[in-house]
């Protein structure tokens, strides 16, 4: 499979945030999200084999732990993919799929925790999320909308409220990121002040959790592989 980095960080910006994990980052990806982070994953990378992936996360985490598999869009190397997937859990790790649920996931592997980065419609990809993958969601899966403006806010309440109700764990509403932001480490470089997000959540009694993406708050914005 084409793969872009494989390294160890914290997680960022789900309900297992804080927590050590292993990055597999697929190339490629079919979308073109405006405030995109990950440009650098559309084109190139290196072609692994499954058992070179594998060695390469028991290297750096031997005794099991957090897998993330992220892109790009890993599901666009769906043949290649779900074995690995397979092959992780069945070496104890606990894996997690980010994907945007553009593709089909009914064939991510049972016991595989997928976080869904619905996109709303400033990301420029509203509307890509493919309805009939609410079938595969299960309580411990989660979904995330990245908020740049109350337009965006007020399609993840809708989203939320006709679709999502006890269908799956967390639902986490995070601030989008300026994709420029470099050096300092702070909330002025969301694109939405969190402070705003968070109070409408709450005049609006959202069940959902604010998600902020603390490697932007650890590192600076601009590094990559953390
Ligand atoms: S889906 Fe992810 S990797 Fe692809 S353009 Fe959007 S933010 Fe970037």
């Amino acid at each position: 499979m084409q793969i872009i980095e494989i390294f160890k960080s914290l997680q960022g910006e789900s309900s297992y945030a804080g927590l050590p994990c292993v990055f597999v980052r697929l190339a490629g990806c079919n979308l073109r999200c405006v405030w995109c982070d990950s440009e650098y994953t559309f084109k190139g990378g290196s072609r692994l084999t499954q058992d070179e992936v594998m060695r390469e996360v028991r290297r750096l985490s031997p005794n099991g732990g957090l897998v993330e598999i992220t892109g790009g869009e890993p599901m666009l190397q769906e043949r290649d993919v779900v074995p690995l997937m397979e092959r992780l859990l069945a070496d104890g790790y606990k894996v997690l799929l980010e994907t945007s649920g553009e593709r089909a996931l009914d064939r991510v592997p049972a016991g595989v925790i997928k976080i869904v980065d619905v996109k709303c419609p400033d990301s420029g990809e509203g509307d890509t999320f493919r309805l009939e993958n609410l079938r595969f969601l299960t309580p411990s899966d989660e979904v995330k909308f990245v908020i740049a403006s109350r337009l965006d806010y007020e399609f993840a309440k809708d989203f939320i409220r006709e679709h999502l109700s006890s269908r799956t764990g967390a639902v986490i509403l995070s601030p989008a990121f300026r994709k420029d932001a470099t050096g300092s480490r702070d909330v002025a470089n969301c694109s939405l002040d969190p402070q705003l997000l968070a109070e409408w959540m709450l005049a609006d009694g959202l069940e959902a959790r604010l998600g902020l993406q603390i490697h932007k708050f650890i590192w600076d914005p601009a590094m990559k592989g953390v």
